[in-house]
């Protein structure tokens, strides 16, 4: 499980068309970079995938729900697909641990003893078990976003999506939430990342999407579109950023 299909996606808020007409599939376990400029849709795009935003038209196809079904339902859609934003979105009053283990208890996936030793298993994993007892407050930027991406695989998402994950995040800080993601993609998840890091999606995708004014505009592999783009607003934008 963990693919996506994506047809003829459109979102509009009021007369303000934002995508306009998306065509794109991802496969399990695949790893798909979206870059473009600001506004482009990057966000709402990533947001549709799990229904954070209502569709306009088209589909959006996720594992066997289709997401415009009105009998789907979204909290059973949401488990498989853990998101990452820029700013963490930690409970600031929750320690590490409790944040972690929030979901899964909450929602009657696991008892108290388990999400425990799950959300333990998770901090080893991003290195992080002695920050188990912290308050977020009480940790770096980039430590909360390890915390952030343990606390989204606490359900055992089949799928996660990623919104500038280290945009918010001083330089020094990067490196170790990305190196969190390459193990992820290293393992099969199927991941969408909304990122500015060209040298994270180069080395990391499988296959990069650039969007602009709300469509999919170029996409290839890494090399194709990094090293031989054929749009010229592909090549504008990559001039500026790389
Ligand atoms: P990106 O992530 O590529 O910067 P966004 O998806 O955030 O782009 O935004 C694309 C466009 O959609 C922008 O013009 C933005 O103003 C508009 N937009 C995004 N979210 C909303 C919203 N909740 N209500 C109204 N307009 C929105
Ligand atoms: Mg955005």
């Amino acid at each position: 499980m963990g693919k996506i299909i994506v047809k003829d996606l459109k979102k509009s808020y009021g007369s303000n068309q934002v995508l306009k007409g998306i065509d794109m599939q991802v496969r399990e376990g695949e790893v798909v970079c979206v870059i473009g400029p600001s506004g482009s849709g990057k966000s709402t795009f990533l947001r549709c995938m799990n229904m954070l935003e209502e569709i306009t038209a088209g589909e959006v196809i996720v594992d066997d729900y289709n997401l415009g079904d009105k009998s789907v339902d979204i909290n059973k859609v949401r488990e498989n697909i853990g998101m990452v934003f820029q700013h963490f979105n930690l409970f600031p009053h929750m320690t590490v641990l409790k944040n972690i283990m929030f979901a899964p208890t909450e929602l009657g996936k696991q008892t108290k003893a388990e999400a425990r030793e799950t959300a333990m298993k998770l901090l080893d994993r991003v290195g992080l078990v002695d920050k188990a007892n912290a308050l977020p407050g009480q940790l770096s930027g980039g430590q909360k976003q390890r915390v952030a991406i343990a606390r989204a695989l606490a359900m055992n998402p089949d799928i996660m999506l990623f919104d500038e994950p280290t945009s918010a995040l001083d330089p020094e800080m990067v490196g170790e939430v990305l190196g969190v993601m390459k193990d992820l993609a290293r393992e099969g998840m199927t991941m969408m990342i909304v990122t500015h890091e060209m040298g994270f999606a180069r080395e990391v995708s499988d296959r990069v999407v650039f969007m602009d004014g709300g469509y999919i505009v170029e996409e290839g592999t890494p090399q194709e579109v990094f090293s031989n783009p054929k749009n010229e607003r592909t090549i504008s934008f990559l001039e500026k950023v790389l």
